[in-house]
């Protein structure tokens, strides 16, 4: 049949469409359906990640960051100013600008790729095919070998703070600001809640984060999680553990928000803006029939095996929509193993060393196992650290916060774990994220020459510490 496809990808997030592009790389024929439109109808190609996700997030991150430099910063570098203001719409339009170059940049590569882009809704119906629906409501069947569903999340809604999109906002609405909101609430201290509560508290709005949770990160290394919480509250941000959301009313242009804390009282907080940033959810609506044979889990992720397979073979999904984290860079890999299988490669994934990373200001980042982990599943292991405040790099830059973490099991020196808070932690995660891919031990990175001065010095110290090794602290008694 001539319109028949390899592969006919459903999402064209960072999940999907780096699938479609590395399938069409490797000679199948193939297909990505997209439904997300612009106000003004253009569909646009990304998903989450690019239109109202990471990206968009790491301008104002940077932009924001920019502005406390200038404002709390320069004055000790000797670079005297005055006046710094802040042009929150122009710092908007920049970040629709870069958000508006790469959605572009995705239609440019599915052309240059000869992956076909069907604007519209897809949906699986029995049998692998399916079914696009068109702006216009007409209906066509597309067939194909192997569908690959990468339809995403969608922020999770609460009933005590029902999102008006003016008042109170998800994570999309409070990309969009267009002024300062002088009291904003987070509801939430999750990784995306303390990005956009980082963006506008460093713009001057006094921000409260409440979190059910009585642990901060619960996801972290214990001791970063702490280390990074005493951070946060030294820069004056106002997180409130345990303190659980439970109903709030607009008034006067106001949101009163009432939240119950560890004792149980009632307490109230009035806002400006409340950003409801309580996790994502899978997202599914109208995209399988019933007789697609494809099944969901009992939290409405799609039920998939190891290789990302669905209840129905050469039906796939992968990203946000399947279990593990919701990571971008989870589900880029998964579409490039999918793709790789349908092809008739090996297809594989590494699922114990997906990196962790929280832009705030220290970042903080992590890869593996916690030291909590490791003490649950009974594992012997040794543990190095060394503090931003012993690293000149770190020092000759005034980022001095935070330190790094090495765990390695205690017999074999395997590294087990890698936690960061601090200047670059991604970037220094993502070393040992090499050196574990790698099964590198402690001792294979102590040999390792580090560059100086360098912020990279920092993981090479803790590795050492693991030993009792490190040069520039005081080592702890070994393990
Ligand atoms: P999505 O990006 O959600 O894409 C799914 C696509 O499928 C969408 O375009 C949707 O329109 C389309 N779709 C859905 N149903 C259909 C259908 N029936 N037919 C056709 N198309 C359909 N992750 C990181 O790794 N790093 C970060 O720094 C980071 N920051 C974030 C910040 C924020 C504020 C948010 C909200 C998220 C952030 N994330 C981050 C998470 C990241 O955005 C997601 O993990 C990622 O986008 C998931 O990719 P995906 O392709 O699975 O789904
Ligand atoms: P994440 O899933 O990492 O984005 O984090 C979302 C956070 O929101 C979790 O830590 C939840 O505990 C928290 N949360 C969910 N519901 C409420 C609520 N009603 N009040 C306060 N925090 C909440």
């Amino acid at each position: 049949m001539a319109n028949q496809f390899d592969v006919v990808v459903i999402g064209a997030g960072p999940a999907g469409y780096v699938c479609a592009i590395r399938a069409a790389q490797l000679g199948l024929k193939t297909a990505c359906i997209e439904k997300w439109t612009d106000d003004k109808g253009k569909t646009m190609l990304g998903g989450t990640c690019l239109n109202v996700g990471c990206i968009p997030s790491k301008a104002l991150l940077d932009s924001s960051h920019k502005f406390v430099e200038a404002q709390n910063d320069f004055a000790l570098h000797g670079i005297n100013h005055s006046g710094v203001e802040m042009d929150v719409p122009q710092m908007i339009a920049r970040k629709d600008k870069i958000v508006n170059t790469l959605t572009t940049g995705v239609g440019g590569l599915f052309k240059a790729n000869k992956v076909t882009l069907f604007e519209g809704a897809g949906k699986v119906l029995a049998n692998k095919q399916v079914e696009l629906i068109k702006g216009d409501g007409s209906v066509e069947i597309i067939d194909t070998k192997n569908v690959v569903i990468a339809t995403g999340s969608r922020p999770v809604e609460i009933p005590p703070t029902p999102i008006d999109n003016d008042l109170i906002v998800d994570s999309t609405g409070a990309l969009k600001f267009q002024e300062i909101p002088k009291r904003l609430g987070v509801i939430g201290a999750g990784v995306i809640g303390l990005e956009l509560g980082s963006v506008w508290g460093r713009l001057g709005s006094e921000v409260i984060v409440l979190e059910a949770m009585d642990r901060f990160l619960s996801a972290a290394d214990e001791q970063i999680a702490k280390e990074s919480l005493k951070i946060f509250k030294k820069q004056g941000m106002d997180i409130r553990m345990s303190a659980r959301v439970t109903s709030s009313e607009i008034k006067n242009g106001e949101v009163h928000v009432t939240y119950a804390d560890a004792d149980g009282n009632d307490n109230v907080v009035v806002f400006d803006k409340l950003v409801v940033a309580v996790g994502r959810r899978p997202y599914t609506e109208s995209l399988l029939s019933p007789d697609s044979g494809v099944n969901m889990d009992e939290r409405g992720f799609i039920f998939v095996d190891e290789h990302c397979v669905t209840d129905v073979p050469g039906v796939y999904a992968i990203g946000d929509v399947v279990r593990g984290p919701m990571l971008a860079h989870k589900g880029s890999e998964e579409g490039i193993m999918v793709a790789d299988i349908i092809a008739g490669h090996v297809g594989h994934m590494n699922y114990e060393l997906i990196p962790s990373v929280i832009y705030t200001h220290p970042e903080i980042a992590w890869v593996g196992k916690t030291e909590q982990e490791l003490k649950a599943e009974g594992v012997d292991y040794k543990m190095g650290s060394f503090p931003f405040a012993a690293s000149g790099r770190a020092l000759a830059a005034n980022e001095k916060e935070g330190m790094v973490k090495v765990i390695s099991d205690k017999k074999s020196d395997r590294i087990l774990g890698i936690h960061v808070v601090g200047p670059s932690a991604a970037e220094l995660v993502q070393q040992g994220v090499i050196a574990m891919e790698f099964a590198a031990s402690t001792e294979d990175l102590a040999l390792t020459i580090f560059a100086h001065p360098t912020l990279s010095e920092a993981l090479h110290e803790a590795v050492l510490a693991v030993d009792g090794q490190a040069i520039h602290i005081a080592n702890r008694k070994r393990r």
